[in-house]
């Protein structure tokens, strides 16, 4: 099987770009080869106004779930959430996952592994981002637990000064974070993790130990994910329109994914 996917791999390089579309990926098997690791919001569920709007079907908890089966767990979830919302939102699966970017992560043993966070200097920075949040409608402030996302999707034209504030705020956690921009939102998250490094960090422990990383995401912070998957000889999928990306392939969108999971499934 390994074989078959490399030469599958190899081959794409050579027929595939951007322009095209699930019909062009190769075609892999849920078996005890691979390891799916799959971005939440932009990926399996279509992007809402607010974060807290999302409603996770329960025809995709029963896809996972049969996929993480197949896989024998080797299914985790990439998200740019925290891993409790993670768990709030596929209630009551509770998958393998990376919150918060790659700061957090709970590996298949159940054991979570969370950043240390300067609670003092977090709550200033929380502090003032709520307050200039307060002052400009339609921006909100999601407090992760060791993160902070500033979202202005129902305020476009505050873009700018969004950023402008989240570096300030920066400022004021002295080091131990960075930004990270994604779609009509910035965030302050941990410094020195990423979708790569948890993907790297799952990859040396059972049950996804030896098997080939399948990666697919919608945003700039899925890049680092890609890069690693690709490093490794795996398979790198970016949703949405064609854009500057390490990834291999390209699915349209939501639906595609989901119609591309489906079939995965059922081989
Ligand atoms: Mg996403």
């Amino acid at each position: 099987m390994q074989v078959d996917v490399l030469d599958c791999i190899t081959r794409a390089k050579h027929v595939l770009c951007l322009t095209m579309t699930f019909a062009a990926i190769p075609h892999v098997t849920a078996d005890a080869s691979l390891a799916l690791f799959l971005d939440v919001d932009g990926t399996l569920l279509e992007i809402a106004p607010t974060p807290n709007a999302v409603v996770v079907p329960d025809s995709l908890k029963e896809l996972l779930a049969s996929l993480s089966v197949r896989l024998d767990g080797a299914l985790a979830l990439v998200s740019g959430r925290s891993i409790v919302t993670l768990d709030r939102l596929f209630a009551p699966l509770r998958l393998a996952a990376a919150g918060i970017h790659g700061s957090e992560r709970r590996e298949a043993s159940g054991c979570v592994v969370r950043p240390r966070v300067d609670l003092v200097r977090f709550a200033a920075a929380r502090e003032a981002l709520a307050a200039w949040t307060s002052r400009h409608p339609g921006t909100l402030l999601e407090d992760k637990g060791s993160a902070l996302a500033l979202h202005y999707r129902l305020a476009p034209n505050l873009e700018d000064e969004a950023h402008r504030e989240a570096q300030l705020a920066l400022e004021r956690l002295g080091g131990t974070h960075e930004l990270q921009r994604g779609k009509s939102v910035v965030e302050l998250r941990p410094a020195g993790h990423s979708k790569g490094s948890a993907i790297s960090a799952f990859l040396r422990d059972a049950p996804f130990l030896g098997r080939l990383p399948v990666f697919i995401g919608d945003d700039v912070t899925d890049e680092a994910g890609f890069a690693i998957v690709n490093k490794l000889g795996g398979m790198s999928i970016r949703v949405g329109p064609t854009a500057a990306t390490a990834a291999a392939h390209r699915l349209d969108g939501v639906d595609e994914v989901i119609a591309w999971l489906q079939e995965f499934n059922s081989r």
